[in-house]
């Protein structure tokens, strides 16, 4: 038995100090917060999708970055081990669409109820404003032979925590579960890529991820508010089609959103994320040029002499008209039978591209992950220990690692923390 000192108490940082107690270390999870998984309680809206039933090669093409990493971390502790694990601790989940696996009650505050049950059962010791200032960690001197000439030992070896308020707690074995960098005022504040940094670990550049868009376009604030189902948005870089996808997006006062959008922000690459991007929205995406046309055309035979600006309003949404009617080039006020075959054909062209400029990213605080963290080659994947710095472990969104919506970042989550504390000796 040895003493572990677990740093965040957030889901990978309570699964670590679980698994890390179930192997009969003495175990003290450290939160600087008041209480317990702050991100956790506003995941899911606040219903909490804690996982994913999909098979497993699913949950690997739904991380974004470095899924090859997940590969020990995913089958040691897979998403039905998540789902036994918290039906075991006396909560009910239930399967969505897409197999999001949500608690049956819809509140993410009976997942950390249950988390706290188990961590009191497991006797871990929960510091609650403990604010970790540094870890403490010294030079490591080769043991043995085989260490003495080897490259890849460690540089240096963690003997505990220092707190902010000048507490210093040793510890054999250090977990770093500080979380990222997105929605600072549940706690993660990035403060454990600094204590990787001063170390000697190597931070991959930080971006938001799963975020919405600004936009240029400042009429979007007339459509504040309207969301948009079975629509496709293409998005390219000059002519570089770099996102392709179909489902429902959302305005806001400042650019889109919604589940479209922030998959976008997920998928197109870095590079590319900071430059002003083309997108297109097809409206009708089930329907070809041609047939929507003859659809346009049964609308305007219907309306054939009403104005422009009243004939359309079977086709889009309220709120949208004004910008549809800004956007086509046929005066509103002229008459529906006096369109031209080329009017109605770039009016067709038009709903099935309606064009908006994509002005880079919204920032971390509207960002559900962060893309980027401490460099995963410098973390050992069957352990989760740090290359660099011996007994220290590494799990969570603290790594480089994301994933896309639908309970894979939390299952990420549960299987690098789970691995973090079973591989304490
Ligand atoms: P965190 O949850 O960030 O926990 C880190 C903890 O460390 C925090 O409690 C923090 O206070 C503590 N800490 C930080 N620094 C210190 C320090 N110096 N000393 C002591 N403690 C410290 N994912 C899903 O899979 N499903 C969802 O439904 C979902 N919804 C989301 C909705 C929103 C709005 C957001 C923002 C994220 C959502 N996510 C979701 C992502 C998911 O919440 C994160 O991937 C997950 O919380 C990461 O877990 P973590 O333990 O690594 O870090």
């Amino acid at each position: 038995m040895s003493k572990v000192a677990v740093i965040g108490g957030g889901p990978a940082g309570m699964f670590a100090a679980i698994a890390a107690a179930e192997n009969g270390h003495q175990v003290i999870l450290l939160e600087k917060n008041e209480k317990l998984g702050k991100k956790l309680y506003i995941t899911g809206k606040g219903r909490c999708n804690i996982t994913n039933s999909s098979d497993m090669e699913v949950l690997f093409s739904s991380v974004m970055t470095n899924a090859k990493f997940l590969y020990s971390a995913f089958y040691t502790y897979d998403n039905q081990r998540v789902i036994d694990f918290f039906e075991k601790a006396g909560l009910q989940v239930k399967n969505e669409r897409g197999n999001r696996i949500f608690p049956v009650s819809d509140h993410s505050s009976d997942v950390i109820a249950a988390l706290n049950r188990v961590l009191r059962e497991k006797r871990v010791e929960v510091r609650l404003h403990a604010e970790v200032d540094h870890i403490l960690y010294e030079a490591y001197e080769p043991e043995t032979e085989e260490e003495k000439i080897s490259k890849k030992v460690a540089k240096n070896i963690v003997r505990g925590v220092l707190l902010k308020n000048g507490e210093q707690i040793f510890a054999v074995n250090v977990i770093l579960a500080t979380g990222g960098f997105s929605y600072k005022a549940t706690g993660s504040t990035g403060d454990g890529y600094r204590f990787a940094e001063e170390m000697g670990h190597k931070i991959t550049e930080l971006r938001p991820s799963l975020v919405p868009f600004n936009t240029k376009e400042e009429y979007v604030k007339e459509m504040q508010g309207l969301a948009l189902k079975n629509v496709t948005v293409r998005i390219f870089k000059e002519k570089k089609l770099l996102y392709d996808e179909f489902g429902e997006m959302l305005f806001t006062h400042f650019g889109v959103s919604g589940p479209l959008i922030l998959t976008a922000s997920a998928v197109i690459p870095s590079k590319f994320i900071k430059e002003p991007l083309r997108m297109e929205i097809d409206l009708k995406p089930a329907l070809s040029e041609e047939q929507l046309d003859k659809r346009v055309l049964k609308d305007f035979e219907e309306a054939k002499n009403k104005q422009f600006k009243n004939s359309i309003g079977k086709l889009f949404p309220t709120k949208m008209i004004p910008i549809i009617l800004e956007l086509s080039s046929i005066d509103p006020d002229k008459k529906v039978n006096e369109i031209t075959k080329e009017e109605r054909l770039q009016f067709v062209r038009l709903i099935k591209a309606i064009p908006m400029t994509l002005n880079g990213l919204r920032d971390f605080n509207e960002a559900i992950i962060t893309k980027g963290g401490i460099k995963v080659s410098e973390v050992n994947p069957s352990t989760m220990e740090s290359k660099i710095t011996k007994n220290l472990y590494i799990c969570g969104e603290v790594l480089d690692l994301d994933a896309l919506t639908g309970g894979f970042n939390l299952q990420i989550a549960w299987s690098t923390g789970y691995l973090a504390g079973t591989s304490i000796q």
